[in-house]
Order: C-alpha cells, then sequence, then structure tokens
C-alpha cells in the first residue's frame, strides 16, 4: 500500500511547544509557490488536503498528517515570498528553524523546488541548515511538465553536480516530480518508505 495514499489530517501546530507527540515523521518544506501543496495533495490522492494557496507566504503554521504507516507527515510553511511583514517572517524562522534543528522524530526531509528554478539561494540555505541534523533529504523538481524531455534530464544532471557538495555533508536525493501528471509518484513513496524502515 502507498505510503502517503489517503494520509489524514491531524493537527495544525502554530508554536513549538504544540508540536504532537508521533512515533516518527517526514516533513515537507520548499520555497512558496515551488509546488508543494500541490505535491502533497497528489501524493496523498486528496484535492485539498494541503492548502494550495492564493496568497502565498501567508501560511505560518505546521500542518502534520497521519500517513498509511501510522507515522505522520508535517507540512512546514514555504519560505522565500518577499512581501511578508517582519513580525510573522522572525515567527516563522523561529518555529521552521527550532522544527528542524530540534524535532527528534523528524527522520528526513523532502524539499520541493520548482525545475525551472532549481536550488535558489534559500533552498542552498535551507540544505546548510539541515545538514549540521545529518538527516536525508529528498528532493523533488515539481512541476516537471513545464519541461521539455531533454530538458527535464539535462534539470536532473545539473541539479546533481551542483548537490555533490551537499552530498559529502548528508545524504541527498533528487528526483522529477509532476503534479499535472503524476510523475515519480512511486519514488518519492519508495525513498520515504525507505527512511521510515531504517
Ligand atoms: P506551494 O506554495 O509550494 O504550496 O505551491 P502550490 O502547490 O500552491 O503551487 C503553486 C502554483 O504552481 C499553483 O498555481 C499550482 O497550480 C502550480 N503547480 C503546482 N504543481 C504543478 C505541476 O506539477 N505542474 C504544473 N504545470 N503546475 C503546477
Amino acid at each position: 500500500m502507498p505510503l502517503f495514499r489517503n494520509a489524514e489530517f491531524f493537527t495544525t501546530v502554530n508554536h513549538l511547544k504544540d508540536l504532537p507527540n508521533t512515533p516518527a515523521e517526514i516533513a515537507f518544506v520548499g520555497r512558496s509557490n515551488a509546488g508543494k501543496s500541490s505535491a502533497i495533495n497528489t501524493l496523498t490522492g486528496h484535492t485539498r488536503l494541503a492548502f494550495v494557496s492564493k496568497t502565498p507566504g501567508r501560511t505560518q503554521h505546521i500542518n502534520f498528517f497521519r500517513l498509511a504507516n501510522g507515522c505522520y507527515m508535517a507540512d512546514l510553511p514555504g519560505y522565500g515570498y518577499a512581501q511578508v511583514p517582519e513580525a510573522v517572517r522572525a515567527h516563522w524562522i523561529q518555529l521552521l528553524g527550532g522544527y528542524l534543528q530540534t524535532r527528534p522524530q523528524l527522520i528526513g526531509l523532502v524539499l520541493v523546488m520548482d525545475a525551472r528554478h532549481p536550488l535558489k539561494e534559500l533552498d542552498k540555505q535551507m540544505l546548510d541548515f539541515f545538514a549540521a541534523t545529518g538527516k536525508p533529504v529528498h528532493i523533488l523538481l515539481s512541476k516537471a511538465d513545464k519541461l521539455s524531455k531533454n530538458e527535464q534530464i539535462k534539470t536532473l544532471a545539473a541539479v546533481r553536480r551542483a548537490l555533490q557538495p551537499f552530498a559529502e555533508r548528508q545524504a541527498v536525493g533528487v528526483q522529477l516530480f509532476s503534479s499535472l501528471k503524476k510523475q515519480g509518484m512511486e519514488e518519492v513513496d519508495e525513498v520515504v518508505a525507505g527512511w521510515f524502515a531504517q
């Protein structure tokens, strides 16, 4: 049974002290508009489990979903949206930074990047920041349908090359993904199931 299929919404958290007591979890993160919510919706088979936002950068909480294996998935607030008030940004850094660095149950991070604009500065900062935990990262190059087959192959190879310095410090995988075409679903399922199996 696929891991993400029919995941159920569990809870929303605004403060680190309210994080639920889960056995183990993975988290999804990415620049706002990267396609993270769409990827979660596609993987879970729900049309609106993760809210596809019309005003990017506004979701400042962590949503938890229960997976088929009894473990959990955390949907982290997107980063990189410029028009966010300073107080909101400060809350975001505290919530997200604190979560990523101190959450013992977190076993790996799925980082969503638009395949047309991979490895932006904030994505690299995220990889650097998370490397300190020693936990694995798997990158989804989303909206792959917007690239030709040839561009997809080139982009995947270019991102793999660019990730080599990061891969010396932590396990970093990368794949193509399209919510529109349902491309790459088995691969992400397999990688994440592998994390839980360890
Ligand atoms: P989030 O901010 O990272 O959660 O991004 P969303 O999932 O809300 O997606 C941002 C925009 O990209 C929306 O307009 C989506 O419809 C679009 N989008 C997301 N995934 C795909 C995809 O696989 N293919 C295409 N063509 N568009 C996508």
